[in-house]
């Protein structure tokens, strides 16, 4: 059964909170703060892991066997490379950010001081200056730039104006809920999926124990395929990764579906998880499908490919446009979050 507690606009709400916390890969910190501050307000034994994800367990009656529930709060981002003569800066992507798609971006630079702003452009932006060479320049990493918001003409001014190689920029996400119940940003891998599992957990300790227990997981290096292995408990046999689904030509997944994952780059997700799942989704309600990743590979693979002998699957709302301007329905919302709920209170 799906408590009336579980409303797609509090998943909503919730997800713009997250959303509007900059965490590239190597800087989730603030995400996790945010998600290990929610999780002790429902009074679950909470701790960071030595890396910096966040843990939460849901003491089920029974301790045997325990599973992980996991999604991940880090996104793609850059990094200052390189200050130009012309006090310009050069970017190096942190996890596949991809250049074309930031033509435009709006973006902050994390210094060690106060953050400051900046938009992300071609080489030869001005179409007055450069006529032709704007259409005809690439956009690759090697020709975009980042114009700081701040009077700086030459490396020394970027310098006195605290921003350093190496520091962190985070893309602005420009979240909007349109009235049809879209929720258009940058990111929302995979923080639609943290929403969806804040709200699981807000409404499992609202009811009966559980059967099992299983741990509330909040990865911060997933991006860079280091997600979730570390810091595990030993006694996990199960890893569930709650990540978003491919949405594109040729592909089953719908931005106002929940999918599970039955392969991706990694190969085949276990067949007795992808069966309860199912099941699980059939019983309570869900609207859902399956299907393959050509691209892609979740934290959950990543726990097998270090080693650990553990199921696997993976499931989580269809996102259109992933890794560039993203896009998901508050209806997958709703339902990643019932599927995660009943995965939660599964008796077998
Ligand atoms: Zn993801």
């Amino acid at each position: 059964m799906v408590s009336r507690l579980l409303q797609p606009q509090e998943i909503v709400a919730e997800l713009m909170e997250l959303l509007a916390i900059p965490s590239p890969t190597g800087r989730a910190d603030r995400a996790a703060d945010y998600c290990a501050e929610r999780l002790q307000e429902l009074g679950l034994e909470v701790r960071r892991t030595v890396r910096g994800a966040v843990l939460a367990r849901v003491q089920g009656r029974s301790d045997s066997a325990p599973r992980v529930l996991t999604a991940h709060i880090d996104t793609l981002g850059a990094m200052v490379q390189e200050i130009m003569p012309d006090g310009r800066l050069r970017l190096s992507p942190v996890g596949g950010l991809l250049a074309p798609s930031c033509e435009g971006a709006y973006v902050t630079v994390l210094t060690r001081g106060a953050p400051i702003t900046g938009t992300i452009l071609p080489e030869c932006a001005s179409k007055h200056v450069f006529g032709p060479k704007y259409e005809e320049q690439k956009r690759t990493w090697a020709e975009m730039r980042l114009r700081l918001d701040l009077p700086v003409f030459c490396p020394d001014d970027v310098l006195a104006s605290g921003v350093r190689v190496g520091d962190f920029v985070a893309v602005d996400p420009r979240a909007e809920h349109t009235p049809a119940g879209f929720v258009k940003s940058r990111f929302l891998d995979d923080k639609a999926a943290a929403a969806a599992l804040l709200a699981a957990a807000r409404e499992i300790v609202q009811g009966e124990q559980p059967q099992r227990t299983t741990y509330l997981h909040f990865s911060v290096y997933e991006e860079i395929g280091q997600g979730v292995p570390a810091g595990l408990p030993p006694e996990v046999e199960e890893v569930v990764s709650i990540d978003m689904a491919a949405v594109g030509a040729g592909q089953n997944s719908r931005e106002d579906l929940v999918t599970i994952c039955a392969k991706d780059s990694g190969g085949p997700y276990d067949w007795s998880v992808r069966q309860r799942l199912g099941a699980l989704a059939d019983l309570t309600g869900i609207a859902w499908t399956e299907d393959i990743y050509p691209y892609y590979s979740s934290d959950a693979t990543g726990a097998v490919r270090c080693g650990r002998d553990v199921r696997i699957g993976l499931f989580g709302p269809g996102v259109d446009a992933s890794h560039t301007h993203e896009r998901t329905h508050a209806q997958a919302l709703l339902g990643t979050a019932q599927l995660a709920l009943a995965y939660l209170r599964e008796d077998g």
